[in-house]
């Protein structure tokens, strides 16, 4: 039996690369200083469904939502296999704390099943590497009504409506059996993300959103207008399919600032002064002594 995976993937700030200007003065993340990645936990999320479509057949679609340049991450998913993938963007939508985004990503999972195909199994990575949360995957099942598997390692079987898979958990691992549809989050540990493959790079190097057309029509103004490009994009299948909230059938009471309870108070930073600090001699005793010490303070 084939399956068809949709699969959650969200661009993030490179938070290993963070330079003097990654905060604002308010305490906030200053997006445009950092250079944006494809969350690494959901390169797995995106791997597992490929190795899904490989051994079984189906399709894998990839939906992100976020600002248009999040459609960088779309293409990575291309270029590496994804059959299809949905960039949900709305201005609407910014400021949505965990609740107002899985309800977005509920209604735009929902749509996919009723507007292009029905899903078995919906991805994500296990955590986001800037919200951190991890809470996003299983809001996102309860609110489909699914039942979950969260940290995924490795789907050990798929048949007869039925999944069995692996968990990874702190002190060992679980085996776990459910009916389909479900939802995985999948943990770093599940598997290595295959790199973006060049025929698909080379096959999709058009692939754009209507937000891309001003620059592209910039570098081809033979093209003359929008739709002309549209139109030419769209005969290759280079045209990236973008929603909007309303697309989707969400509520706009239920996203954004408007459908988020959670508001953030103050943000600290951590600062490290110099009495935090004490220099240990390279000898067994004193490497012992410190250890001990850092058992009895429970840090490790
Ligand atoms: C009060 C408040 C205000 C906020 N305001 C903003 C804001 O203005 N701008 C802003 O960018 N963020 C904002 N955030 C952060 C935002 O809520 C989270 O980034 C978002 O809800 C996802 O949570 P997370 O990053 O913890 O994801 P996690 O729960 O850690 O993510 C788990 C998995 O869910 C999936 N996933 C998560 N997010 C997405 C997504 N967008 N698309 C597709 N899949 C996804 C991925 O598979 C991911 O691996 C705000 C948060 C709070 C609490």
């Amino acid at each position: 039996m084939a399956y068809h995976s949709v699969v959650l993937v969200k661009q993030v700030p490179d938070t290993a690369n963070i330079t003097g200007q990654a905060m604002k003065e308010d305490g906030t993340i200053n997006r445009a200083a950092l250079p944006a990645v494809f969350n690494p936990e959901d390169l797995n999320a995106l791997e597992m469904a490929l190795q899904v479509k490989e051994a079984h057949g189906g399709q894998v679609t990839v939906l992100t939502m976020g600002p248009p340049r999040a459609a960088d991450v779309l293409r990575q998913a291309l270029y590496r296999g994804a059959d299809r993938v949905i960039l949900l963007t709305d201005r609407k939508t910014a400021g949505s704390d965990t609740l107002a985004t899985s309800y977005v990503l509920k209604c735009a999972v929902e749509a996919i099943g009723t507007h292009l195909a029905a899903w078995d199994l919906v991805f994500c990575g296990r955590q986001a590497i800037d919200g951190d949360t991890a809470q996003v995957g299983p809001q996102v099942a309860e609110k489909l009504g699914l039942p979950q598997i969260t940290y995924a390692e490795e789907i050990l079987a798929l048949r007869n409506g039925e999944i069995v898979a692996r968990r990874a958990l702190p002190l060992g691992t679980e085996t776990v059996q459910c009916a389909l549809p479900c939802l995985l989050t999948v943990v770093g540990s599940a598997n290595v993300p295959r790199p973006p493959n060049v025929r698909r790079m080379m096959a999709y190097k058009l692939a754009a959103t209507p937000f891309d057309y001003p620059e592209l029509l910039e570098r081809w103004p033979e093209f003359e207008t929008e739709e002309a490009l549209d139109r030419y994009l769209a005969e290759r299948d280079q045209r990236i399919l973008v929603w909007n909230a309303a697309d989707v059938g969400a509520d706009y009471g239920r996203v954004g600032l408007a459908g988020s309870p959670t508001k953030v108070l103050k943000v600290d930073f951590v600062s490290l002064g110099a009495s935090d600090n004490r220099e240990v001699e390279d000898s067994p005793q004193e490497l012992a002594e410190m250890v001990r010490e850092l058992v009895q303070d429970y840090i490790l």
